[in-house]
């Protein structure tokens, strides 16, 4: 009995090997010829690289690699590479617009579908990847999770697609940030999925297990979005619990009192970042908490002068009291002024999402230091830097390529070239090429299942 065990075990080992074998060889070897590869670490450029690529993963980088034979190769040796781009603060699955509901998305979210909001936030997660956006922080507002069913879709590989990290709906104190009336509060249960209310110590609990296992990556709570909003103690209860899900915690803070409490309970991120003092900022940066400020700019179809100089002066600060600032937009309306001046073609939501740059830039912030809010510092506040972001060995290849430095002119972000994703090319020459994205069933499950 135990000789033909062991007689199983050693087949076994044989199979099992010549499958990784068989695996190794399926997997096609891609060569990315790169002019200039950006380091958004160490804020420097090497020229004349070359990028191995193994399926989905970075297998070597080096000035003179050998490439071997069979290997796909991409030219981009005119190019600048870099690792791809993050948003860390949007929500694609809800866009309240001028008409019918003017720009109040508690009627978005009372006539459109989860469904109808989940196909938008496909779309504009294909247009987000287009831009270089390979990994977004999708934070609520996002109807029936609506977002971890997309980060699950893209995941599958049904459709191309940043890494998203969903909340699931945002958590909050009785009313979130809404203003219900008492027949739709009590009778139709109105806050649900758009907000969690959460009151007590037992209901946070819960509300953050039930955001976990039903696809949240991160959890997302309204510190203050009523006068009511949540304690030191409550805030402290929130992190330790999503930490057993392996889930940091942003906290929605508007006003300055919120905000104290978020720092004062160690919170990870803080989102918005119009209420926080000087001395805050100097608090955060101790504590080392992200910043997704969330910084929008004053273009003719959003935003107005007043409110960029405070929300401008107030990066700036963030970036000199030394912050870890991501890049963050809230992206989360639309109106029919979004068009290009010149050419009078419709600005995607890429194209929108890129322009939060014009903030960065007001704000004399260097590139370089941009360059790190856009790529370093997201995948850190994504949680994701372990496996996701840096172009080296072992790291899943998500990377873009530009014209020009973004080193020098952080503008030259604006036109990307060329994307990969997993390991797969998304878009190229200016062009997207999406069709090795799309699958009439799930081609990959990791794990053999897909749980979370
Ligand atoms: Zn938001």
């Amino acid at each position: 009995m135990k000789k033909r065990t062991g007689m199983f075990c050693l087949l076994l080992v044989v199979l099992l090997v010549g499958v990784a074998a068989a695996q190794s060889q399926l997997a096609p070897i891609t060569a990315i010829k790169a002019g200039r590869l950006i380091d958004p670490e160490t804020g420097t450029a090497a020229t004349n690289q070359v990028i191995l690529i193994e399926g989905e993963k970075i297998k070597a980088v080096g000035p003179n690699l050998a490439i071997p034979a069979g290997a796909v190769v991409i030219d981009l040796s005119k190019l600048t590479v870099l690792p791809g781009l993050v948003d860390a603060h949007t929500h694609m699955a809800i866009t309240y617009k001028e008409q019918p509901e003017n720009n109040y998305y508690y009627l978005t979210y009372i006539m459109e579908s989860t469904p109808l909001r989940a196909i938008q936030a496909a779309s504009n997660g294909i247009q987000l990847l287009n831009s270089g956006f390979t990994v977004v922080r999708d934070v609520g507002n996002n109807a029936l999770y609506a977002d971890a069913a997309l980060r699950q879709a893209i995941e599958q590989g049904w459709l191309p697609g940043p890494t998203v990290i969903p909340s699931g709906p945002m958590i909050g104190s009785t009313g979130g940030q809404f203003w219900p009336t008492p027949e739709m509060y009590k009778y139709h249960n109105i806050m649900f999925p758009e907000y969690i209310d959460a009151n007590s110590p037992d209901e946070i609990v819960r509300a953050i297990r039930e955001n976990m296992l039903f696809g949240a990556r991160t959890i997302k709570l309204c510190i203050d979005c009523k006068p009511w909003g949540y304690s030191v103690e409550d805030i402290k209860l929130a992190i330790s619990e999503a930490a057993k899900g392996g889930c940091m915690v942003e906290g929605h803070v508007q006003t300055t009192d919120g905000a104290q409490r978020a720092i004062d309970a160690g919170i990870h991120m803080i989102a918005h970042g119009n209420a926080l003092t000087p001395e805050q900022h100097q608090q955060m940066a101790a504590k080392g908490i992200f910043l997704n400020g969330t910084d929008t700019p004053f273009m003719p179809y959003r935003g107005n002068e007043g409110a960029f100089k405070r929300t401008v002066a107030n990066l700036r600060d963030a970036w000199e009291k030394k912050v870890p600032l991501t890049f963050s937009t809230d992206l989360d309306y639309w109106n029919e002024r979004m068009k290009n001046e010149k050419t009078g073609e419709w600005l995607t939501r890429g194209d929108l999402t890129i322009a939060f740059l014009e903030t960065w830039k007001a704000a004399g912030i260097p590139p370089v230091d941009i360059l790190r809010a856009m790529t370093i510092n997201g995948y850190n506040a994504a949680d994701i830097i372990k496996e996701r972001g840096p172009i080296k060995p072992g790291f899943y290849a998500d990377l873009i390529a530009v014209a020009g430095d973004p080193l020098t002119d952080i503008d030259a972000l604006r036109n990307v070239q060329f994307v990969m994703k997993n390991g797969m090319v998304f878009k190229k020459d200016g062009v997207m090429t999406p069709e090795k994205f799309f699958h009439p069933g799930p081609v990959r499950t990791p794990s053999g299942r897909w749980t979370r």
